[in-house]
């Protein structure tokens, strides 16, 4: 069997007995660090699986101006390291291993970091949701690392890219997926959106305060995004849109110069000059691995009793308890199994949201494992 592990991190082998705990937390954003960071200081002793590239989303931006208590601001990846360490000084567990299957059908809940011998680490990251299920199928076969009494999901979520030549290059030095955390960093700069749908039009709007212009670029002859934001958006005298194209590759030298552009129904590709792309396609929530045992909603999102969705206004309708208040607002359709973070968010996606509902799952984590 192979345990997953991050490369740098410490090799650990699985005991045969798993172990009991009262919480474990999967996920290692800012939501997963602060609940683990309450959770610690309740005396529940945490184990927060990190997985392989621990800090989520954050890791991979410069600098964050918008998290309150950082004047200067603070690099991405030190306010992980930051928050990382403030979770390990009360005495949460951290373990840099994915998690590769749960059980949640009854408590304790059980908790898998291993791997058949056979079934390569780095296809858990490509496989198929057929081929997902069919490798935690065998997992489950095997004894679980982990035994828990409740366990917060915190597994972010990551943004869907383009896919195209120099996207990946230059992440970070002109091509960002957040224009809310970047865009002042393009005063008087041209940039591009790529996207059609809410995500793109907030972008846009949120980059029209600093730059000298964006232009949207969209694969359709027509947005998705809903009407009210596409008209704030093409009236905006910064705001030019190229209809039915992609952006097909990023162009520079050590930062961001350029953008092709395909048309395509006549397939013809113009090079324009930019100082950024912003690539707002959509985001995909991390949950591919508790699809079969909680409610997801259509776009795959965790749904508990605070989630912006109608599945979440009809679950916190159902867990209003006498005095009218929802019950556990985290709790998702598991009982004992509580989310936060992106991979409930649709809405705001943001740092100090995330650790906001890391904090309020880790208090009703804890006033739950209190009242059984
Ligand atoms: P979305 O609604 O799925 O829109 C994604 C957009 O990207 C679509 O226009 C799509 O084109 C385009 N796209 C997808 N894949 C592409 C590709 N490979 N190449 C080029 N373009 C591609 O995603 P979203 O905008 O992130 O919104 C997700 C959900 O969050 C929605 O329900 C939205 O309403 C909600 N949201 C709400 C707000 C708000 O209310 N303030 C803000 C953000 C998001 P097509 O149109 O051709 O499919």
């Amino acid at each position: 069997m192979t345990t997953l592990v991050n490369e740098s991190g410490p090799e650990k082998t699985r005991s045969s007995v798993p172990e009991k705990r009262k919480l474990v937390i999967i996920g290692s954003g800012p939501s997963g660090y602060t609940a683990a960071l309450y959770a610690a200081r309740a005396m529940l002793e945490p184990v927060l699986f990190a997985g392989y590239q621990s800090g989520g989303q954050l890791m991979w931006t410069s600098d964050i101006e918008n998290y309150p208590g950082f004047v200067q601001g603070i690099a991405g990846p030190q306010l992980m390291s930051d928050m990382r360490a403030q979770a390990e000084r009360f005495g949460t567990v951290i373990r840099d291993e994915y998690v590769t299957a749960v059980d949640f059908s009854q408590r304790p809940f059980k908790i898998w970091n291993t791997l058949p011998d056979d079934v390569d680490p780095e296809s858990m990251t490509k496989a198929s949701s057929e081929e997902l299920l069919e490798i935690t199928k065998r997992v489950k076969e095997m004894e679980p690392a982990f035994e828990a009494e409740a366990v917060i999901i915190s597994t972010g979520a990551t943004s869907i890219m383009l896919d195209v030549p120099g996207e990946k290059d230059f992440f970070g030095r002109g091509v960002s997926t957040c224009a809310v955390c970047d865009a002042a960093f393009y005063k008087e700069k041209e940039t591009y959106v790529a996207g059609g749908g809410d995500s793109a039009m907030e972008d846009t709007m949120a980059l029209t305060k600093f730059v000298k212009s964006v232009t949207i670029v969209h694969r359709r002859d027509a947005f998705r995004a809903s009407k009210i934001m596409q008209d704030r958006v093409l009236q905006h005298p910064k705001v030019k849109v190229i209809w039915d194209s992609s952006i097909t590759e990023v162009v520079g030298a050590d930062k961001v110069t350029g953008v092709k552009i395909t048309n395509l129904k006549t397939q013809a590709v113009q090079e324009l000059p930019a100082d950024g792309v912003f690539v707002a396609i959509g985001h995909k929530p991390v949950t591919a691995l508790f699809a079969d045992q909680i409610t997801l909603d259509e776009h795959h999102y965790i749904v508990t009793r605070q989630s912006h969705s109608h599945l979440g206004v009809a679950a916190a309708q159902k867990a209003l308890d006498e005095k009218q208040l929802v019950a556990f607002p985290s709790m998702t359709s598991v009982e004992g199994v509580f989310a936060a973070g992106d991979v409930v968010d649709v809405r705001y996606k943001q740092a100090i949201t995330a650790a906001g509902q890391g904090c309020s799952a880790a208090l009703d984590a804890e006033r739950w494992l209190e009242g059984r």
